[in-house]
């Protein structure tokens, strides 16, 4: 059994053949997902799917790269929808330098009122980084993010860095990137982060992990992953599926 924290499914890309791409993920053990919705139409398209299929949950939330267009009405909606029985995480939401649609003000600001939500309604956050990690820990700590805990959801920063996530009450989850050859940072997070604060994810349809790198990513492929994790902490595939999975279950309140 193989929990994928992190898929996109409510992307378009996946409109043509949503129901091959969810059988390969059964066939290849993935028994839940975490459908990720980070603005309204994929928001919407998030509910209708976990509404659809049993073994799928919802996490909603605003994406800093479009935090510029985060309503107070947004925030009231995506504070509703969060009722739903099947939402069980806020985001993603975090902070992104890469693009720079948002300026970084309106970003932090945006993090920082979805991080008040979370504990308001206590629920878990899906922190999305890109290039932002030290501004990123600095609102975790300022907003006491750690009440409520959550995921660094593809983790790409130092093992010092997840060391410090891991102390704020946060999981570590690992996508395709660390079965990429030079991508030396995540596998060191891979063997020093313990199992218990580790989670894998795909966020699919992005980033593919080798050796379908560059190709659409699917959930079927967190099972690379895992074992990748496995291979780096010399344990059994077997042993990184499980705990992961109860690592997941018990993050997000699934029995
Ligand atoms: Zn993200
Ligand atoms: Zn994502």
């Amino acid at each position: 059994m193989l929990f994928d924290t992190h898929v996109h499914l409510n992307d378009e890309q996946f409109n043509e053949d949503l129901q091959e791409v969810i059988e390969r993920a059964k066939e290849a053990g993935v028994s839940h997902m975490v459908v990720v919705g980070f603005n309204r139409p994929t928001i919407e398209r998030a509910i209708d799917l976990v509404e659809e299929y049993d073994f799928l949950y919802a996490s909603i939330g605003w994406h800093p790269v479009d935090a510029i267009d985060m309503t107070d009405e947004d925030l009231a909606w995506i504070e509703e929808m969060a009722a739903h029985p099947k939402v069980v995480a806020l985001g993603e939401m975090g902070l992104d330098y890469h693009w720079d649609k948002s300026p970084h003000d309106v970003q932090k600001e945006v993090f920082r009122r979805q991080i008040g939500l979370a504990k308001k309604l206590k629920l878990p956050i899906i922190i999305h980084n890109r290039d932002a990690t030290e501004d990123v820990v600095q609102i975790l700590r300022e907003e006491n993010a750690e009440e409520v805990g959550g995921i660094m959801h593809c983790f790409s920063g130092s093992a010092e860095t997840a060391k410090e996530c891991v102390e704020m009450n946060f999981h570590i989850s690992l996508g395709g990137p660390v079965t990429f050859k030079n991508a030396k940072k995540p596998k060191k997070v891979a063997m020093e982060v313990p199992l218990d604060r580790l989670l894998i994810e795909t966020d699919c349809p992005y980033l593919a992990p080798h050796p379908f790198r560059g190709k659409r990513n699917e959930p079927a492929y967190v099972k690379l992953v895992a074992e990748q994790i496995a291979e780096l902490k010399d344990i059994s595939f077997e042993e990184v599926a499980k705990v992961t999975t109860e690592n997941a279950k018990k993050l997000f309140g699934i029995r």
